[in-house]
């Protein structure tokens, strides 16, 4: 069979494979006994070495050049969807071999293969084959991304921000956010060991690298209250209000016990001020709640919640109503009463609070990193009825 033909076949072999069906629309009625040999080199097909073989025996035989490039690319792609990594590293180091690939046919396939040595678990090949690409180009995005990848993937942080630091293609204001969270994972190891001195110098550089880095201010906040520097504290958490009011509901309860231990006795009531003019998350409102009740009494502290409560109606807000009532009901209809707060309960303890805006990924914690889509900063606290 002549080169193109075989390169026809193949092509609607791998679209019916795949199932893009306008190719296998063109080319499934072609050659059909060529089709059956063809089709034992597919993934899925019972026969797996004799079919490594015959495929090593096809990649020697047909040279490559920027016709058949593409079959090649298409071949690679479809083993690796189908999670027949080796097959594709085979396509991949075949075409890299070849010496026959324009530049950027070259760096494509490099990519391509480093995506094939990630699926395997390879990840030191991924380096070994990036590194080099993103010092030869350093204007190219992809290998630069897919390196940054790795390196979150393997908690390589200082490589990382190393890394992010040259780049000349992210915007300054993403590259700056960026160093600031792996300044921030760095934060958290030595967190973890409880170096809160190495923490805190890591932190700071967060701050330096993005000044609003509200994980780094949180951190830091929450730092100041182990060592019982509330005043201080209160100074990070005030900048997290100032420049993303939507955290107000993470850092409340850190916030309202260092108001409470702080120094300052005017602190507390100049924020409960500040808390009456604004309308305020669920967990904002039960904690100004509690503090309003204590310096100004049970009236005052009801008559709050209400109106707050009434701009902004929510599940835990109901709940919370609930369990009130409960206290104040009489005997005969507390069985009642009970029952609806258990239900209550089961549905707000069920609830994320937090969602990503990009892959909709729902969790009950705060993750600076989506698990599900690995945006950073992307999972934001739930506003509404259902959430805060
Ligand atoms: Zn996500």
């Amino acid at each position: 069979m002549e080169f193109s033909w075989w390169l026809v076949l193949l092509a609607g072999i791998i679209g019916w494979c795949i199932g893009y069906d306008n190719i296998r629309l063109v080319f499934s009625s072609l050659w059909s006994r060529q089709a059956t040999d063809l089709a034992t080199l597919l993934p899925g097909h019972k026969d797996r070495v004799e079919r490594d073989a015959e495929l090593d025996g096809l990649l020697r035989q047909y040279p490559v050049d920027e016709v058949s490039y593409d079959v090649y690319e298409t071949l690679g792609d479809a083993f690796r969807r189908r999670g027949e990594y080796s097959r594709a590293i085979g396509v991949h180091e075949h075409l890299l071999a070849s010496g026959a690939l324009s530049d950027e046919h070259r760096q494509l396939t490099i990519l391509e293969l480093s995506r094939d040595y990630a699926g395997a678990g390879l990840l030191d090949r991924v380096e070994a084959l990036l590194v080099p690409l993103v010092k030869e180009h350093p204007q190219g995005l992809g290998a630069r991304t897919h390196l940054l990848r790795l390196y979150e993937k393997q908690q390589e942080w200082e490589s990382a921000i190393e890394l992010a630091r040259e780049s000349q293609v992210l915007p300054a204001e993403e590259r700056d956010s960026l160093i600031a969270q792996y300044c921030c994972e760095i934060a958290a190891l030595h967190e973890l060991e409880d170096k809160l001195d190495e923490s805190k110098q890591w932190l700071k550089k967060a701050l330096k690298s993005h000044s609003a880095c509200s994980r780094a201010l949180l951190m830091l906040g929450r730092q100041c209250i182990e060592l019982k520097n509330y005043d201080e504290s209160l100074e990070h958490f005030s900048e997290i209000e100032k420049n993303h009011p939507e955290l107000a509901p993470e850092i409340a309860e850190s916030m309202f016990f260092a108001l409470t231990h702080s120094d300052d006795p005017t602190a507390m009531p100049k924020h409960l001020e500040y808390v009456r003019q604004r309308q305020n998350s669920y967990s904002v409102i039960k904690l100004a709640r509690d503090a309003i009740s204590r310096l100004e009494g049970e009236q005052s502290a009801s008559e709050f919640f209400i109106e707050q409560i009434a701009h902004r109606p929510s599940l835990k807000g109901l709940r919370d109503w609930a369990e009130r009532e409960l206290e104040m009901t009489k005997p005969r209809d507390k069985e009642k009463v009970a029952a609806m707060v258990e239900m209550l309960r089961g549905v707000v303890d069920e609830k994320p609070v937090y969602r990503c805006n990009r892959c909709g990924y729902r969790c009950k914690q705060i993750q600076w990193r989506c698990p599900g889509c690995e945006n950073w900063n992307s999972v934001k606290i739930i506003i509404g009825a259902e959430g805060e």
